[in-house]
């Protein structure tokens, strides 16, 4: 299996904590990797709600979270954090010399510490349960969108009711040559502007709208000819030719083997002290993942455990640096920048 050059910090999870841990570990001057399984970096923010919007993080009275993401991706990674995607870690090895490898499925990864910012766990696509899903995946059967020029020309058939739903069938109405979409229920669950473009391109015609529907069963040899579909009121079944079907019906977070760490766990999530540091010396966490007396499920907190845990880290590597970071506004990191800020008010 490939093994990677070492790093001072393996972050594991690339959602809003997990970059910004990645982002202060750049700032403490520490090299740093990001490894996750979904396909896309943001976490919950871009799996799970890109379309809404968040009120409470500082600085931002209303920011729509894909945009958020974005953002902390361009602050992450601006010193130049490695990023692993679709790669979830397995195992968590620890050398005599207390430095780590993180096993994934595809790679072993050395590094001095640990952080893992982990969410609720790495999340996996909800799959369709029905025959051809599985033997047809990668093969025009599909639960997220690579590169919508794929279904150019194509008939397309998506399956589901949120923010990811609407989303992809606005995005595909020009580029598809038939688009239905199918939800079991009556009601959506995504944003109301999408909801409302979602509206008018049914009433143009360029969106085939079936409510109550679920999927029966997908056709096809080598690729995707044809799909089955039955109304879940009637079981009255329908058959479409279609070259591609789009499962987008959300994520399912999965603690999975984080469980067996030998980590102390309190209610599927990491029990940490004042540092961040769990019960292994040099392994952290911060985020969702983290349970201590008092903790909230937020994304500010998780910014602030964050910021914690990496010092910590930095100090667990190298027990001379300071645990203080100082402030951003003094760092040399940042002043060597500063000219191209020229004119944002400064005297
Ligand atoms: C609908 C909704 C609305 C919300 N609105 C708000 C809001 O308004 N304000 C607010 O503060 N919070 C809100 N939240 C909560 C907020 O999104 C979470 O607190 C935040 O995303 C936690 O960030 P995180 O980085 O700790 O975890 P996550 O965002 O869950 O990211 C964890 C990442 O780790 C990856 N991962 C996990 N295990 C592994 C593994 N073994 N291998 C590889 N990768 C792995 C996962 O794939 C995931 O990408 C909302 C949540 C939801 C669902």
């Amino acid at each position: 299996m490939n093994r990677s050059e070492s790093k001072d910090i393996t972050i594991i999870g690339g959602g809003p904590t997990g970059l910004f841990a990645a982002f202060y570990a750049g700032l403490r001057g520490v090299s740093a990797r990001i490894i996750d399984s979904l396909p896309e970096l943001g976490g919950q923010l871009t799996a799970l709600y890109p379309e809404k919007y968040i009120y409470d993080v500082g600085g931002f009275p209303q920011i729509l979270a894909r945009d958020l993401a974005k953002n902390m991706v361009e602050q992450g990674l601006q010193f130049g954090a490695e990023v692993r995607l679709e790669e979830q870690v397995l195992e968590l090895i620890r050398e005599p010399d207390g430095s780590f490898i993180v096993r994934t499925d595809r790679g072993m990864y050395p590094t001095r510490a640990v952080i893992i910012a982990a969410g609720k766990g790495a999340f996996s696509p909800r799959v369709l349960e029905c025959p051809g899903y599985d033997r047809l995946l990668g093969r025009g059967v599909s639960y997220h969108v690579k590169d919508p020029a794929l279904y150019d020309g194509k008939r397309v058939l998506i399956v589901g009711g949120g923010d990811s739903a609407v989303d992809w069938t606005l995005a595909l109405q020009d580029r598809a040559e038939h688009l239905i979409l199918i939800h079991r229920r009556q009601g959506f669950r995504a944003h109301p502007h999408s909801m409302q473009q979602f509206q008018d391109a049914v009433a143009a015609g360029k969106v085939q709208l079936l409510t109550h529907r679920e999927v029966r069963e997908i056709h096809g040899d080598e690729s995707v000819s044809a799909v089955t579909i039955f109304d879940n009121r009637t079981d009255e079944e329908e058959r479409f030719e279609v070259d591609a079907v789009l499962a987008l019906i959300g994520f399912k977070p999965d603690l999975g083997p984080i469980a067996d760490w030998g980590l102390e766990l309190e209610r599927n999530c990491i029990k940490v002290g004042p540092t961040m540091e769990t019960n292994v010396p040099g392994v952290f966490a911060a985020g969702d993942i983290v349970t201590y007396e008092g903790k909230l499920e937020l994304i500010a907190t998780g910014f602030g455990e964050a910021a914690i845990a990496v010092n910590y880290a930095v100090h667990h590597i190298d027990p001379k640096a300071r645990i203080n970071p100082g402030h951003s506004t003094n760092l040399k990191v940042f002043k060597d920048r500063e000219p191209a800020l020229a004119g944002s008010g400064d005297p």
